[in-house]
């Protein structure tokens, strides 16, 4: 389908743009039917190239997962406008969690990445506690697992 390019939430990693297509970049949203999407497969700074050089306004894009509680919906671009290199197949499970993201690796017939969002805390006498997260649609909220929060609540960091 085409959409008018409404953009959402954005990273905000530092690249440098030496030359297009960028090889890394950061990830986006697009707004559609006032949700947001994680665009799979297409850097912001790529786009915002070709906003600027083609002077593209709208989009065709693939809707893969729609959002539902905790998992945010995914899209891809698919547009003829868009050369191949402009597009890339690093489905990223920052942005996604790993579970999403092997998702949508499998919609695309992708090999699957073993791995578990984790976060490492450690008190100040070196206990250390991993922490199992998963990511909601919300931008930048992600929920800690309850086990890990029972974990938290049994250890005391503030031994004297
Ligand atoms: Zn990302």
């Amino acid at each position: 389908m085409r959409v008018p390019i409404k953009i959402g939430s954005t990273t905000l990693v530092g690249v440098l743009r030496e030359s297009f297509p960028l090889q890394h970049g950061n990830c986006f949203d697009m707004i559609v039917d006032e949700k947001g999407y994680h665009v799979a497969n297409m850097y912001y700074e790529n786009l915002e190239h070709l906003i600027e050089t083609l002077g593209l306004k709208d989009l065709e894009i693939e809707i893969i997962l729609e959002p539902e509680l905790h998992r945010r919906g995914t899209l891809l671009v698919k547009d003829s406008r868009v050369p191949d290199d402009y597009l890339h197949n690093n489905i990223c499970s920052t942005c996604l969690g790993s579970e999403r993201a092997n998702d949508v690796r499998k919609k695309l017939g992708l090999p699957e990445v073993e791995e578990k969002d984790m976060w490492v805390i450690e008190s100040s006498d070196s206990k250390k506690l991993r922490l199992e997260w998963t990511i909601t649609e919300l931008p930048g909220i992600c929920i800690i697992n309850d086990s890990a929060i029972e974990a938290i609540n049994k250890i005391d960091f503030e031994e004297k």
